[in-house]
């Protein structure tokens, strides 16, 4: 017979780790995660360049941390370490490389389908699966041919390049700051001014620009793109035309409704998730981390929706216990 499990956890980032860890920490212990991946905290691993500075009040939003998990300033290194040291002291044992695809309501309880084929059972969801699966892309053609020079991420970037960071946000501005020295960068956002992004990334950016370092396209749009000799040529709508050998797009991520619709999500009529303030979506489903919110969210942010839904859990748990008893 299939075990049947408490709760399952969808996505092994910051808000799957906090909801598993916090799930240890209350004595909910009947406990399953599946990481699409072979590792957990996938987005910071592939998005965040080695030695990054990890800000706890990212974007400036600052966060009163509420669960176990002791997240400061710190290192994407010392981030994945203290995540690493909490799945360990937690004893969780995430499923890695186990892609959920589909989440089907079954009587009292949830069945959960897999890409490989593999089914669960548990009596509780949470979908911590983040955006970043799905990252934005322009609206405008890539030429095929230039594909593998169209990145979301500066891992592909070893120096010596004429490079274009296209986006308004803290990744496009931390990308720019990182790679200036190895490249000749320029820097494209569609507004005039970089609102939303950490004042402290903003004056590394313009720092540079006014040292001449980076060149600033601001208050610009990108129109179409051609390859020339292999060569981005890029079409602004200020009617500049500009060649790159690599274009990075930090646009963010978008939620993915199909995926949401499968996994039995409640959408409103915009196709964006509903929560409450205890991050329930519907019956039995919490959604935590990125996924949860409207606009990008944070590691601290996350972490907190780990502890609200397990203390929801935790609480619900107890009332069955007593009525039960
Ligand atoms: C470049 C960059 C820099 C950033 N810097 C900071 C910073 O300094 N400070 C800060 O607080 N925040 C920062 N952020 C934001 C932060 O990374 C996110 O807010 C945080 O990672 C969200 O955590 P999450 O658990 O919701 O999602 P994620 O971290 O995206 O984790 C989701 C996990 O779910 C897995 N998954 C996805 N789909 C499935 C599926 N179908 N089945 C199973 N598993 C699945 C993924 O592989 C991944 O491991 C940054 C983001 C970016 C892109």
């Amino acid at each position: 017979m299939n075990r049947i499990y408490d709760i399952a956890v969808i996505g092994a980032g910051p808000a799957g780790i906090a909801t598993s860890c916090e799930a240890v920490i209350f004595g909910l212990k009947n406990i399953l995660v599946l990481e699409k991946s072979d590792n957990h905290s996938d987005t910071i691993r592939k998005y965040f360049n080695d030695n990054k500075p990890v800000d706890k009040d990212w974007k400036g939003i600052e966060v009163d941390l509420k669960g176990h998990i002791d997240f400061e300033d710190g290192t994407k290194e010392s981030t994945l370490d203290l995540f690493d040291d909490a799945l360990e002291k937690n004893l969780i044992n995430a499923k890695f490389n186990t892609e959920v695809s589909r989440v089907k309501k079954y009587g009292n309880l949830y069945k959960i389908i897999t890409t490989n084929k593999e089914m669960y059972l548990a009596k509780n969801i949470v979908v911590a699966i983040g955006k970043m699966a799905k990252p934005n892309k322009p609206s405008y053609k890539i030429p095929s041919t230039l594909r593998k020079k169209a990145n979301h991420t500066i891992a592909d970037c070893k120096g010596n390049e004429e490079v274009l960071v296209v986006g308004g946000g803290d990744s496009a501005c931390e990308y720019a700051y990182f790679i200036h020295q190895d490249n000749i960068v320029t820097f494209n956002y569609r507004r005039e001014e970089i609102t939303k992004a950490n004042p402290k990334n903003v004056k590394n950016l313009m720092d540079c620009a006014q040292d001449g370092e980076i060149k600033l396209m601001l208050g610009v749009d990108i129109e179409k793109l051609e390859d020339e000799d292999g060569q981005f040529k890029v079409f602004y709508t200020n009617g500049e035309i500009k060649k790159y050998d690599r274009i990075i797009y930090a646009l963010g991520g978008m939620t993915p409704k199909e995926f949401l619709k499968n996994c039995s999500v409640l959408l409103d009529e915009q196709d964006k998730p509903v929560v409450d303030e205890h991050n329930l979506n519907s019956e039995g489903i919490y959604l935590a981390g990125d996924i949860a919110g409207d606009i990008g969210g944070s590691i601290a942010l996350a972490l907190n929706h780990g502890y609200n839904i397990i203390k929801d859990c935790a609480y619900e748990n107890e009332i069955h216990h007593a009525i039960s008893a």
